[in-house]
This record gives C-alpha cells, structure tokens and sequence, in this order.
C-alpha cells in the first residue's frame, strides 16, 4: 500500500463528465488499495474568468478580495470532485488549503508556502477517506488571511504537500501525455521524454514550459519526492521527473516564452552604482527580473536592458523612468513583443559549442537575436515574438530532438 498525491489541472476537470472521468480514476486507485490525496485547479478558465469579472467591476488593485475571489474556483472543483467520489462507493472529503493545512507568508496573489501541517488530511486517510484539497491556495498564519499561490500554483500545493505527507511520489495529471521536448501544442514532432532530472525540470519550468510550475519542482527536489507527470485522459506512459536520470542529453528540451516584456534604459551614465540605483527601486516594488544586459560603454554613455513578467511590466516602466531621470539617463523604451527561447540539458556542461550551434541555426533561419543569457545547463536568446514558432521547430529539428540526426 502506498500514499500518492495525485494532481488534476484545469482542463482535466473542465466539466461535468470530465470530473466524472477523475473521480473513476481515483476510485480504481483507492480500490487498490492507495492512499490517495487529490488536488484540484479550478474548472477550465475559471481563473480567467474571474480575473476578468473582477476588472470588469472594478479598474482598482485589491489584493485581499482578489485572493477570495480566486479560490472561490479551486473551491467548486474540489466539491464537485468529493461528490463525484461518493457516488462511486468511496469515502471523499473535500479541504480547503487552509484546513488542508498550508500555511503561506502573507502576500496575496503570488504567496510562498511556508509550512503544513497536514492534521486533517491524515485523519480524513485514517479513516479510509480519499482526500480532495483545493489547489492554489493557503491561509497566513500571521495575517489570517487567505492566500494564493500565483498561477499555475496547484502543481506546487501538490508536490508540497507529497512532501509534507512523505508520499511515494507527486502524480501530475494534465491535457498532454507527459514533459515534450517542446510544447506538443506547437510543435508536431515533439515527443515524450521518459525521465529528466529535477534540474533540468527546473531549468525548463522556469523558461515557460508551462507544464509544471517551477516552484513545483523546487518542491520535488528540496524533499526528494518524484514527479510525474501524464494524462489525465488515458492509461499512457508520462515522464517521470527525478533526481538522476540514466542517460544525459546535451538538449534535452526547449521551452518558450512568449510573457515576458523589455525594458530598456537609454544613455545611461556609466559609472558606479547606477545598476544599484536602478536595480534597487525594482527589487523594492517587488518586480521581478529576468535577464539584464549592459551594453559597452561609449563616451561614457551606456544602455541597460532587462526582462519582467508581463503583469510586473507596468510597475518596472514608472520606476525605471523615475530612476532614469534621476541618474541623468535619457529615456525609457518598452519592447512588449519579445519571446524568449531556450535549450536545455545537462549534457551541456561537457559539450562545447551548444551555444553557437544555436546561434548558427538562429542565423540561418533569418531570426534576430536580441540578448543572450546562460545557466551551466541552459542557453536563452531574447527574440521577435513572431520568430517563436519558425525559431522552436528549427532548433528542435537541428539539435536532433525530433528523432533525425542533429547537425554537425
Ligand atoms: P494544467 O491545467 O493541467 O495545469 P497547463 O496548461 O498548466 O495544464 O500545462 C499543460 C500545457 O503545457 C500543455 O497543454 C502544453 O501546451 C504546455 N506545455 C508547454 N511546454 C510543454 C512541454 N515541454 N511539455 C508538455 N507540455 C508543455
Ligand atoms: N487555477 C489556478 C490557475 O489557473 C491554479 C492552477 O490551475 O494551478 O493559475
Ligand atoms: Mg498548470
């Protein structure tokens, strides 16, 4: 007998027939003889939904209700789902984050799970009930307020909470067969990978492999719990996400993202304490930024250039104007259709020359590359946003991730 913590995504509960469908899924696993704890997204676009009622109501920031609001959706799946359970036979008992135990810090919309204390789940299993909890969600223990985890968050509630339980493995049930070599949905030749190390994972979750979220990952690696990740539609094989892997790849995937936006800080005066001033100011407003390149100075005079997330874009350009004027810098551009696109594998690390292959393919695709950033196991080119799809498929194809023979 095992405990799992299974994981169903927005599409997998989408509607009536769909929940009916997981809650088969899950009775047959507890009919084995499982423990099994289930979390759930909210149905469909739910998410969207409300985020979009709420500005249609009103144009103001209101961090405390938009956190009601949005749990509101996780917590209409995991009813239906306990109700779907029962009507099977099986014991179900739905939580929400907060009475599953997850205690987060105290910032609404994008909160960090600090701990949990997972009492009622235990005693729910105890008595040989299948246990459905809410995803995305939590309460702070200092504010006694209720939280959310950003999106995407169920995924980490589901491996903290594997973590928390000490389960077997966290299994993430979604619309695709398991982790691509690229995302399925755009690129036809990408196929499943079997295993891939929480490393790599992580490296691609946070390039915008939308598939798992990468404080997911960060759970499975800090606690040692396996992933993985399939269907939630069929009996297929998925990929199991794991500390060591059998075999290495120089490329094992790549990952888009198309939400990121840059900014650019022109004629910046070149000398000390200038990145501070800039840097600072935005750590401060809570942005958060992805790659920063300095241009070479010229007669003193330099530009600085820098990725935030979409939603963060607006806060960056105000405070970046601010500081501009107060170094003496020229201006401030804003570059909304940017892409960011990059190869990942640990085999990297051995292999010279990744990086110009992908510049080389890059090149003879026609494709612009903006700014450059690398980890020991990841190269990442800024590029059009409407270079992405021609850009995946070419390197895809290129470094042999299609099954053909990679170029020389
Ligand atoms: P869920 O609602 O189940 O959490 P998501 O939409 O968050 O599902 O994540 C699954 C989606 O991730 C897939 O439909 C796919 O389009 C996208 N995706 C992006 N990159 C990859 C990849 N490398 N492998 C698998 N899916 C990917
Ligand atoms: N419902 C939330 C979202 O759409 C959380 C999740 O699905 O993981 O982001
Ligand atoms: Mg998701």
């Amino acid at each position: 007998m095992s405990l799992v913590v299974q994981k169903y995504g927005g599409t997998s509960v989408g509607d009536a027939s769909r929940i009916r469908n997981v809650a088969s899924r899950v009775a047959v696993r507890h009919q084995a003889g499982d423990d099994v704890v289930v979390i759930v997204s909210a149905m469909g676009s739910t998410t969207d939904d409300l985020l979009q009622l709420s500005a249609d109501v009103s144009p103001n920031e209101h961090p405390r209700e938009m956190d009601m609001l949005l749990t509101a959706g996780e917590r209409i799946s995991m009813a239906l789902m306990a109700m779907a359970i029962q009507d099977l036979d099986v014991e179900a008992m739905s939580l929400t984050g907060s009475q599953a135990g997850i205690l987060t810090d105290t910032t609404h919309g994008g909160a960090k799970i600090q701990d949990i204390r997972p009492f009622r789940v235990r005693e729910a299993l105890d008595a040989g009930r299948v246990v459905i909890v809410a995803g995305f969600q939590g309460v702070s223990p200092d504010t006694k307020e209720i939280t959310t985890l950003g999106r995407g968050g169920s995924d980490a509630t589901a491996a903290a909470m594997a973590a928390a339980l000490g389960a077997d493995a966290c299994e993430i049930y979604t619309d695709v067969d398991g982790v691509f070599t690229a995302d399925p949905r755009i690129i036809d030749s990408a196929r499943r990978i079997e295993e891939i190390s929480f490393e790599e994972m992580l490296e691609l979750a946070a390039a915008g492999a939308r598939v798992l979220m990468p404080r997911a990952v960060e759970f499975g690696m800090r606690f040692g719990v396996p992933i993985y990740v399939a269907s939630s539609y069929r009996d297929a094989p998925g990929t199991w996400v794991k500390e060591k892997t059998m075999e290495q790849a120089i490329v094992r995937g790549i990952a888009h993202d198309t939400s990121a936006t840059k900014i650019t800080v022109h004629g910046v005066p070149d000398r000390p304490g200038v990145a501070a001033a800039l840097f600072e100011p935005l750590a401060s407003e809570g942005v958060s930024v992805d790659m920063i390149v300095q241009n070479v100075s010229e007669r003193g005079i330099t530009d600085i250039s820098f990725t935030v997330p979409r939603e963060h874009a607006e806060v960056a350009r105000t405070t970046a104007e601010t500081v501009a004027s107060e170094i003496g810098a020229a201006g401030v551009d804003v570059a909304p259709n940017i892409a960011r696109l990059s190869i990942v594998g640990s085999g990297m690390r051995a292999e010279p020359g990744v990086a110009a292959t992908m510049f080389r393919e890059l090149a003879d695709a026609g494709v612009n590359i903006d700014m450059i950033s690398t980890s020991s196991i990841r190269v990442s080119c800024v590029i059009d946003e409407s270079d992405v799809e021609r850009a995946v498929e070419c390197l895809h194809r290129a470094f042999g991730l299609d099954g053909g023979t990679p170029d020389e």
